[in-house]
């Protein structure tokens, strides 16, 4: 009987422990996967953490690229940055960055600045791809996670346009005002290289390159405008004589020698007088075509003088060349004819030369000389070169 009741309570027992192991055991499971939970919820915890210190170093990065962006007003500069700051920001300088800008006379992409991991890769479509005429079509950013699984494009039309592998990118309008002034654009050969946040970041370094890049535009053409002459597109005074004074030191310093003419267009008034003004007009850009015909091959600088006055400056040639060269000049000019009102009507021109060093080491002498030749060919009957 006794043993009978000590086998029972052992029994009892051994069934309270094992009841207890598997609690435990249970116990243990759940606090496992609790800690599971845990940690999957840290790691993503720090995925976050890594997120929001990357945007907030790529944020604060926004008023150095704002800086960097304005230290010159110059597109080429202003492009360069722009597309360097967002290859090295946003794609680590993997895979593309290429910066498109509007043509505005055609309202056609043109390929302008190029930034590439691979320094070999060539970018056959100058004039965008499917995916740059999209951001044209809708003045909008465009992710493109997976190119090959993306509805709106046609990959193997893509594959026509470009031999590039493009697996995934991001690009953006660069809209000033109203106005789309390009697109910039970064690729990659890998799927997914791109998030919303990369996008985001994009477009709004983009908005403020947008502004940089106009600006620049628009001091170009200001400059533009000041240098080139508008009816004849050669430089204008101002700047042809700055340009003479840098050729002048230059000429100086290396030991060469240069040589200055000034062409003036004999009886040019009575021209205007019997065949109009716009017949006028033609008869000048007539001439500088001639002119930049014959100076193509010569180290020459071409500037239109005043009214009916040109001026060419010839590097590293001498007097006797030069004399040469504007004679030719001369012969071509007359023997060139306009058709006006069934009419063939010709020029002629006077020309002076004068050289640096030979005759004169001061620029504006140069000027004065080269002026006095001309007038002196003048003197002498016109349609002839003269020297001092
Ligand atoms: P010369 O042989 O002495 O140089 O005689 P010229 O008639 O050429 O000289 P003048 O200085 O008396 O007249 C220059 C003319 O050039 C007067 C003006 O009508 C003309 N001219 C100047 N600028 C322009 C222009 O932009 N377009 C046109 N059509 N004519 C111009
Ligand atoms: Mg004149
Ligand atoms: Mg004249």
């Amino acid at each position: 009987m006794f043993y009978l009741i000590n086998l029972t309570f052992i029994i009892i027992s051994a069934n309270r422990v094992s009841k207890r192991k598997f609690a435990v055991q249970y116990e243990s499971q759940k606090i496992e996967e609790g800690l599971n939970v845990l940690s999957a919820d840290n790691l993503k915890e720090d995925k976050h953490n890594i997120n929001l210190q990357q945007k907030t170093i790529r944020y604060n990065s926004l008023k150095e690229i704002i800086e960097e962006l304005n230290q010159r007003l110059d597109v080429d500069f202003v492009a360069g940055k722009l597309s360097g700051i967002v290859f090295s920001l946003l794609a680590a300088n993997k895979g593309a960055c290429l910066l498109y800008l509007v043509d505005n006379q055609t309202q056609r992409l043109s390929l302008f600045k190029t930034k590439k991991e691979n320094s070999g890769m060539v970018v056959k479509a100058k004039e965008g791809d499917m995916f740059d005429l999209w951001v044209l079509r809708h003045t909008s950013p465009l992710l493109v996670e997976d190119a090959k699984k993306d509805f709106r494009f046609d990959l193997d039309k893509f594959k026509k346009d470009d031999s590039r592998q493009v697996e995934s990118l991001i690009s953006s309008p660069l809209v000033s005002g109203q106005k789309l002034i390009g697109i910039l654009r970064l690729d990659s050969p890998v799927k997914n290289a791109f998030s919303q946040d990369d996008l985001r970041f994009l477009a709004t370094v983009c908005e403020i390159g947008a502004v940089a890049l106009e600006n620049s535009q628009l001091f170009q053409k200001t400059r533009d405008l000041a240098i080139h002459d508008g009816l004849t597109s050669l430089y204008t005074k101002g700047y042809f004589l700055e340009r003479l004074k840098e050729e002048c030191r230059r000429a100086l310093r290396h030991g060469s020698e240069l040589s200055l003419l000034m062409l003036d267009i004999d009886f040019f008034k009575n021209y205007n007088d019997k065949f109009g003004h716009s017949a006028g007009d033609i008869v000048l850009k007539n001439l500088t075509r001639l002119l930049n015909e014959s100076s193509k091959g010569e180290d020459a600088v071409l500037g239109r003088f005043g009214g009916e006055e040109f001026c060419v400056i010839l590097k590293g040639k001498d007097k006797k060349d030069a004399l040469i060269f504007a004679d030719g000049l001369r012969q071509k000019i007359e023997g060139e004819s306009v058709t006006l009102r069934r009419e063939r009507t010709s020029i002629t021109v006077s020309i002076g030369v004068a050289s640096f060093p030979p005759d004169t080491t001061d620029e504006n002498d140069l000027v004065r000389k080269a002026d006095a030749a001309m007038y002196e060919a003048k003197k002498k009957g016109r349609n002839q070169v003269c020297c001092i």
